[in-house]
């Protein structure tokens, strides 16, 4: 279980403690007490991970070999059945005015509609033997792919970043053919796209209603899809992925797990805990012998800078564990994928803490779940590439190297 975000920094306003130190976990204070603790660096020590490469370290694949980008995950968390050699893009429902400026980029936050407008994108005809897959995501958020041959994912950014500003234009980043061919792709999809949304249905009723249209897509973040050895042949483990966020539900599609949506999830601060909680203890019955499980709302109260919400929501998610803990006979381990520190609004490399609970463990004498207290622990200092190895070694699936 990755409750995302979770681990920090001392604040000043705390003491000199940290958001985890503060909150009122009691179970995973138990957990601590009748587990292995010790900290872990997900990718190495001081590198600042990102959720994905961090989830991908910790299931065992080299983020420095099959990560290409966020765009691919993405894609697959939302559903699109993407395939080695796909190129995908994160993309934005944005509004452009008659000159071509980006009036609003997250195009007034739309929230209804966006599927019978990515309708009018998907599967449009570009360039023979591409074909254009479109998907709308939460939000504003939506998903591209192209797939066909000589593509290539070196190519630049549609989104200008700010308002008030024309699309950029698209453009090769390397010499070769593929980019140039995929840059000119990209750009005849921008233009294509404002032409074929400006009189949409959808949009004519938003523009009635005073709101901003949603009349352009700007894509980003190329990524080709990666070829990844799905986790089962791997590991030998039949795997579900409980997870609230297309990225995280990409790593899960990508690697071939089940993907299992808890009702009333969110990814924030407001997600439905007891539901999530109801999910994995449903999902633990059934037969999987890996569940990956991931809890977003404190890495969005780190990203705000919210103190009291990131607390809160830690306290919260502590009777999720109390939940889990009734699970007999698994091997249970509690962590981050990073730190994501109030005083810093974003990702660090500072290592996070970590417990392993199960049957014939060498218990520690660690007795509280913090960044500090789970570094005295038996475990000492990991990193996430380790995690799988210990799983397979703790549950005897581990075969011996050597003689
Ligand atoms: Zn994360
Ligand atoms: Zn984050």
């Amino acid at each position: 279980m990755i409750i995302d975000g979770m681990a920090d920094r001392p604040l000043e306003e705390l003491g000199g403690k940290t958001p985890l130190e503060v909150a009122n976990t009691p179970n995973m204070d138990q957990m601590a007490k009748i587990g292995i603790n010790g900290i872990m660096d997900p990718i190495k020590p001081g590198i600042r991970p990102g959720s994905d490469t961090s989830h991908l370290s910790i299931l065992g694949y080299d983020p420095y070999q099959v990560y290409t980008g966020r765009g691919p995950f993405e894609a697959a968390g939302v559903g699109v059945e993407v395939r080695p050699g796909d190129i995908a893009f994160r993309c934005n429902f944005s509004t452009s005015d008659e000159d071509g400026i980006i009036i609003d980029r997250r195009a007034g936050r739309i929230r209804e509609g966006t599927s019978l407008i990515a309708q009018k994108i998907n599967g449009i005809n570009l360039e023979p033997g591409v074909e254009v897959i479109f998907k709308e995501s939460t939000g504003h958020r939506a998903v591209l792919v192209l797939r066909g041959e000589g593509l290539s994912d070196q190519v630049s950014d549609a989104d200008p970043k700010h308002e008030g500003k024309v699309p950029k234009e698209i453009v090769a980043l390397d010499d070769s053919e593929e980019a140039q061919k995929t840059a000119r792709i990209l750009n005849e999809l921008v233009k294509t796209s404002y032409e074929v949304l400006k009189d949409h249905p959808v949009n004519l009723e938003r523009m009635k209603n005073k709101e901003n249209p949603a009349n352009i897509i700007l894509p980003r973040g190329a990524g080709a899809v990666p070829e990844v050895q799905p986790f089962h042949e791997k590991y030998g483990l039949k795997a579900a992925c409980i997870a609230e966020t297309g990225l995280i539900l990409g790593i899960g599609k990508i690697t071939g797990m089940d993907l299992i949506e808890a009702e009333g999830a969110t990814g924030g601060i407001d997600t439905d805990l007891n539901s999530i909680g109801r999910c994995i203890m449903d999902t633990a019955t059934r037969n999987y012998d890996f569940i990956l499980i991931n809890i977003d709302g404190a890495d969005e109260s780190g990203h705000d800078g919210i103190l009291k919400e990131k607390v809160d929501f830690l306290t919260r998610v502590d009777s999720v564990i109390g939940q889990v803990m009734q699970l007999e006979d698994v091997i249970f381990i509690l962590t981050a994928d990073h730190s994501t520190p109030i005083s810093i609004m974003d990702h660090t490399g500072d290592p996070v803490p970590l417990i392993i609970k199960g049957p014939a463990l060498r218990v520690d004498d660690v007795e509280q779940f913090s960044e500090r207290a789970a570094a005295k622990g038996g475990l000492c200092r990991i990193r996430g590439s380790d995690v799988m190895n210990i799983v397979m070694d703790l549950t005897n699936r581990a075969t011996k190297f050597g003689a």
